[in-house]
């Protein structure tokens, strides 16, 4: 019998099967044997994403004319759901390079494009999405980063925090305030490079998990970019910075999966091999079950996450989708993953097995790109607007 990703798969481009078995070695030749190192040695691998790089693994959506093979949203995400199943943290970090070039590529001044896209291409350049601030995160409209206009550009002035691959970022599309008393109308998007006079580097945040991320911050402080680092005026960047929402809603979702599967996957292996009561610990009916229940919200997961793909490639609205899928991974990644490392006993907690840090990242996952309570605010909105319309209501309906 198929599964849902067999099924998914069958459905796309040859390229796209071709990128996505890419991926699975990559993962399992560079980020399974290394995880660990990286996790506990709290370093991002800077190496192992310009490996990744040269593998293409870093440009699936990246537009023909910039050299890119211009596959599929579902193809980016299955990538990401595969590279998951070792380190979503690497995944993270790939995928946010991955966006910011594609994004750069399309929306950055020609000759900015031109001078930097080669060494993205190569990732000897890496580049991070600046929305988040010490003091403003789901509340995006409230940043305070401020873009003073002068002559020929504008004066960068504030904090950015929560900043994937801020540890070795050279570009980041920085978010800025140019007029408060406009709210989200008066948000501009600039690409800021850290190498120019203004860019200060914080050191990358220690987490419980997730350093391949690099997750960290920079402050800026009188930055000074050109008027042609402006990828996005006021009135029109805060609709542009939410504009792949959905997508990233949905591959976040995607990898829970791969670090659900994978922790059943070695929780199952554990159990049948572990020897207790003169038996294994899969032959206990109530172990067993634990497992089923976790592999039951994973199908459930992936039937949720890959209709969203479907509908975002297919130009549809994926907003309720989206959030449903990244809720519910959320939700259930964490308890779950808890679950399988149950079942293996202490040994469940070793550094050696890949569930602690798997644990960790799905807890990340209920941060990122719209925390757990935002997604219910957006599904919140769409069930009052469906079911919640008074007029002629009674208790059946
Ligand atoms: C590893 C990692 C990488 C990240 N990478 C990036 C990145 O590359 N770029 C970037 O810009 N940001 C990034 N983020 C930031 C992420 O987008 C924020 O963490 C997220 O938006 C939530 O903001 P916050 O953490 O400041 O929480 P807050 O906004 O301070 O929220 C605090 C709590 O209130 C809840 N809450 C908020 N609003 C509501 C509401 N209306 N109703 C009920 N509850 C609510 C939140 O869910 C949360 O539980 C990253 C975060 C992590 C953990």
């Amino acid at each position: 019998m198929s599964s849902l990703t067999d099924d998914f798969d069958a459905a796309l481009k040859p390229a796209e099967r071709a990128m996505i078995a890419r991926a699975r070695d990559f993962a399992a030749t560079h980020v399974a044997p290394n995880a660990k190192e990286w996790e506990y040695g709290r370093k991002q691998p800077l190496d192992a994403i310009r490996l990744a790089a040269a593998e293409g693994l870093h440009a699936i959506e990246l537009e023909t004319r910039f050299g890119g093979p211009q596959l599929s949203f579902s193809c980016k995400m299955r990538v990401a759901e595969e590279i998951s199943r070792h380190d979503m943290g690497f995944a993270f970090a790939l995928i946010n390079v991955h966006n910011s070039m594609v994004r750069f590529a399309r929306d950055g001044d020609p000759a900015m494009v031109a001078r930097l896209l080669p060494k993205l291409l190569t990732a000897e350049m890496i580049a991070s999405p600046g929305l988040t601030e010490p003091r403003a995160g789901s509340d995006f409209a409230a940043i305070r980063t401020k873009a003073r206009k002068i002559e020929g550009g504008w004066v960068l002035d504030g904090a950015k925090a929560w900043i994937t691959n801020a540890a070795n970022c050279g570009l980041a599309l920085v978010y800025a305030q140019t007029d408060a008393s406009k709210g989200w109308k008066g948000i501009a998007g600039f690409m800021v490079e850290a190498d120019r006079l203004g860019f200060h580097r914080e050191p990358a945040f220690e987490l419980l998990g997730g350093h391949a991320i690099g997750a960290g911050g920079f402050r800026l402080e009188g930055y000074e970019a050109p008027d042609a680092a402006m990828t996005a005026p006021p009135g029109q960047a805060f609709k542009f910075a939410l504009a792949g929402i959905n997508g990233a809603r949905t591959y976040v979702a995607a990898m829970c999966c791969g670090m659900l599967e994978e922790s059943i996957r070695v929780a199952t292996r554990y159990g049948g091999e572990r020897t207790l009561f003169g038996g294994t610990v899969m032959d206990l009916q109530g172990v067993r079950w634990k497992l089923v229940d976790a592999l039951n919200d994973l199908e459930a997961m992936r039937a949720l996450t890959y209709r969203a793909a479907r509908i975002i490639d297919a130009g549809g609205d994926a907003q309720e989708p989206a959030a449903h899928a990244k809720k519910f991974a959320g939700d259930r990644t964490v308890p779950q993953i808890a679950n399988c490392i149950q079942a293996m006993g202490a040994n469940g907690l070793r550094a050696d097995y890949p569930l602690m840090r798997h644990m960790a990242c799905a807890k990340i996952a209920c941060y990122t790109d719209g925390s757990t309570e935002i997604q219910n605010e957006r599904l919140g909105r769409a069930m009052v607007e469906r079911y919640g319309k008074s007029g002629g209501a009674t208790a059946s309906g």
